[in-house]
């Protein structure tokens, strides 16, 4: 068996005010569906983004 170390997976942060793709992260997996403070390019402020697998 592979042995893989530090799984790391590529995640698009997504805005849950405007559903807005702001950022593209790459992270580990055990940080599926964190949720973040961002800055939304859309609507200018800082909202709550989700992330999720790209
Ligand atoms: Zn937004």
């Amino acid at each position: 068996m592979a042995k893989k170390k530090n799984p790391v997976e590529v995640y698009q942060l997504i805005c849950e005010d405007c559903g807005e793709r702001n950022y593209v992260v790459r992270m580990k997996k055990e940080h599926k569906g964190l949720h973040i403070r961002k800055y939304c390019s859309k609507t200018r402020t800082h909202t709550m983004h989700k992330a999720k697998k790209a």
